[in-house]
């Protein structure tokens, strides 16, 4: 951070009861000294003379003080750009190691894997978006914080090997080869992921993707394994926490193996969560490990820091992939509050891959991406794993590294049901973790021993004894290449489906008080007034009537004004103040239907009657209050949730990540709007939470009706819509027993109806 700018504002921004870095969106100043705001001044002079005075004395007006925040904001947003990128770190070094020999367990790890996926990214324009990082070597004494002198002294030699020789060292491992170039790229690997973890830490970037190879994930302190030679992702932690000094860190580890070695590295450490989920057929898969299940859960200060949701069935796919984020890993990592989060990003677990024979498509990987960006203020560090379907691992790629320069997210494919077998591993760490996380404490479910998979499972492994190597399938031959090239053809038409051209404007506002602008982020496009003819031809369109009706059409103004932006795609998403947002809301229903719209989620917050239709399931609606209705009913289409906020805290996470994030994600909506009205039982950090969670739905098209005109909420609200940084969502409270008891009555009443809720078998049960 930059101290000069800092100390320069901090007595003024304490004058004014506001505190750093929350006024002043520090996550934008870049870190180094050199690049600080006071040694540019001079070449910025007049923006310097309008730089915050240090002085009490002189202390300006409050009025003053906005100006000033803007002017900053204005300097920030043109000079450090790079304080808010993704930074992509790749070096074509790391494609010169290969097998030099016939080997079918690893001949499926070649250079092509980084080729294809830089190739791509350049395709789709993101190379240019991304801030470019050189790699450099990781240092030996880097390399030993996670592997012992002697393994690395083994690595080392194969440098000056013949192919003999390196074949006869590659046999001392499970599933591995050496190349004399292999030393070289595996240091490059650890190196570039520093660097990536250096770059997002200092805050010169916001967060980014490292291409490596080889991979990291299985190798361990003594030995390289599955095709990894050093752990890239697990010396980071280390480093992280020795360098900077962290104290919580978060390991996303969605590669289709289990990450054994990051498991061991940390298994006792309550500093990193890891969480992996991987193929693991009742331990038939590789690595073949008792380790990989879902009762393995860390040891001694570590019990509880590590989880492994086991999939004993292929064909995995992208609902089952987000029933495990909303049921398992995101409860437990907003209450662990990582300081940073690295990804062991493999894409072996997507569509069409030998290794995986998985079915997520490569938009999951956004959302997944998208959801761990609002941990860890957006620190998201991305690192290369495994990926062996050429095409499927480098548009999986791109959608993660769009997905980091926030870009919206394509709606998500697929029926919205996670199968039994996976809602049966989800129960099963859910169970083995209650101990361990509050937001797990009141979990009934108890682990199953009898799985659905597990008879055939047996049967199966007794008629062919499963071949004990990564790559068994790879003998099948021809019929692998077929169902490549199958895949290929999917997914060249399916990108073409689901991409869409990304609006020119993220954000729009129109407020009723046009001096507050300036309290906006800087991207956001602030609505002029409507022309008061244009208004009322738009509204008599509709409703003839509503048009005499001066207030009412007042009220209209700023709803429609955004509205009909977003409807014609000139903008994402935005905010709009009116003073009656209930009729506002209703217009606003009828105008998107009247625009060809098939399904808007609507979510209310607070006390507030709606007339609508909610039969024909266009609309659903959502009541988040504070008042007990005991005459009310829930249906498929009408749910009310009553809520209380804990004081101070938010609670709310249970909720969005238990509740409505499964039924929005299982509803599908085209277009989301959140009316905030009055007596909002939800803080300013709760409605930023859900909003920030929300825009992996519907291209990100969400309109955020404000009743209340309260300036801090629409800032929040219009941070979290933009995307700048991510908003503060308050300290995590854990859910209260009556809290939980709500949430899981509703389950209960529409697991049915939104499959997305299962997570226990009794629910799958009940629900099928
Ligand atoms: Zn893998």
């Amino acid at each position: 951070m930059c101290v000069a700018v800092r100390d320069s504002c901090a007595p003024l921004l304490l004058c004014h009861g506001l505190s750093w870095p929350d006024s002043l969106d520090c996550d934008r100043f870049p870190a180094d000294e050199d690049m600080c705001l006071a040694s540019l001044s001079k070449e910025y002079k007049h923006i310097h003379k309008e730089l915050p005075k240090p002085i009490c004395q002189t202390c300006p007006a409050v009025e003053e003080f906005f100006t000033q925040k803007r002017v900053l904001d204005v300097f920030c947003a043109n000079n450090f750009a790079m304080a808010s990128g993704t930074a992509l770190i790749y070096d074509d070094e790391m494609t010169s190691c290969k097998l030099l020999w016939d080997d079918p367990e690893c001949d499926i790890e070649v250079p092509e894997r980084l080729l294809s996926s830089y190739e791509q990214l350049k395709h789709y324009h993101l190379v240019e978006r991304c801030i470019h990082v050189p790699v450099r070597e990781g240092t030996e004494e880097e390399i030993m914080l996670v592997h012992s002198s002697e393994y690395l002294e083994v690595v080392k030699s194969t440098q000056t090997m013949n192919e003999e020789e390196l074949r006869r060292v590659s046999e001392n491992y499970d599933a591995v080869y050496f190349h004399p170039n292999t030393y070289r790229c595996a240091k490059l690997a650890v190196g570039a992921t520093l660097q990536l973890v250096d770059s997002v830490i200092s805050g010169k970037v916001h967060n980014g993707m490292a291409l490596v190879r080889p991979p990291g994930h299985h190798s361990q302190r003594n030995a390289a394994n599955g095709f990894c030679v050093f752990n890239n992702v697990a010396i980071a932690a280390q480093y992280a926490k020795r360098r900077y000094g962290l104290q919580r860190i978060l390991i996303v580890d969605w590669d289709v193996h289990h990450g054994q070695g990051i498991q061991y590295v940390f298994e006792e450490d309550p500093s990193v969560l890891y969480y992996s989920w991987h193929r693991y057929e009742h331990q038939q898969f590789w690595p073949l490990l008792r380790e990989s299940d879902y009762d393995a859960v860390g040891q001694g200060k570590g019990k509880g820091f590590n989880l492994n949701v086991p999939w004993n069935k292929v064909g995995m796919g992208n609902s089952d992939y987000l029933a495990a984020f909303f049921h398992v890993l995101l409860p437990v990592a907003f209450e662990f509050v990582p300081e940073l989060i690295l990804v062991s990003s493999g894409y072996d677990s997507g569509i069409g891959d030998p290794e995986g024979q998985m079915n997520a498509t490569p938009e999951c990987f956004a959302h997944l991406t998208h959801f761990l960006m609002q941990l860890a203020n957006g620190r998201v560090c991305a690192v290369l794993e495994g990926g062996y379907h050429l095409k499927s691992l480098s548009e999986s790629v791109c959608m993660t590294v769009k997905t980091l320069l926030r870009d919206p997210l394509p709606q998500i494919s697929g029926e919205m049901a996670p199968c039994l077998s996976a809602v049966e591993s989800i129960q099963n760490v859910r169970a083995a973790h209650k101990p361990y996380w509050k937001c797990l404490m009141y979990e009934e479910a108890t682990p199953l021993h009898n799985l659905s998979t597990k008879s055939q499972q047996m049967m199966e492994a007794e008629l062919i004894q499963t071949s004990t190597h990564p790559t068994a399938k790879q003998a099948v031959g021809t019929t692998n290449s077929d169902e490549a090239i199958k895949t290929d053809r999917f997914l060249e038409s399916h990108m073409k489906k689901i991409l869409f051209p990304v609006p020119p404007v993220k954000t729009a506002a129109a407020i009723v008080s046009k001096a507050d602008a300036h309290l906006l982020p800087i991207s956001v496009q602030v609505e002029m007034e409507m022309n008061a003819q244009e208004l009322k031809t738009l509204v008599s369109a509709f409703d003839a009537e509503l048009v005499k009706e001066e207030k009412a059409l007042l009220s209209l103004q700023n709803v429609l004004a955004v509205l009909d932006k977003i409807l014609k795609k000139k903008v994402c998403n935005g905010i709009a103040e009116s003073s009656v947002a209930s009729v506002s809301t209703t217009f606003a229903l009828k105008h998107c239907f009247d625009f060809g719209l098939q399904r808007v989620l609507c979510i209310v917050v607070g006390d507030m009657d709606l007339e609508l239709d909610l039969d024909d399931g266009k609309i659903l609606l959502m009541n988040i209050c504070q008042k007990q209705q005991t005459e009310k009913t829930n249906s498929k289409y009408h749910i009310s949730l009553n809520w209380k906020e804990d004081a101070g805290r938010n609670n709310f996470f249970c909720a969005v990540l238990g509740f409505i994030l499964p039924v929005a994600y299982s509803y599908q909506p085209d277009l989301m709007i959140i009316v905030i009205g009055p007596n909002r039982s939800l803080g300013v950090n709760a409605i930023s939470l859900l909003t920030c969670l929300l825009q992996g739905l519907a291209e990100s098209r969400i309109l955020v009706v404000i009743q209340d005109t309260e300036i801090k909420l629409v800032q929040s609200v219009a941070k979290a819509l933009s995307g700048v940084s991510t908003p503060d969502f308050g300290a995590y409270a854990p859910a209260s027993q009556e809290n939980v008891f709500e949430i899981k009555q509703l389950k209960d009443q529409l697991q049915q109806e939104w499959k997305m809720l299962r997570c226990s078998v009794k629910d799958w049960i009940s629900g099928s």
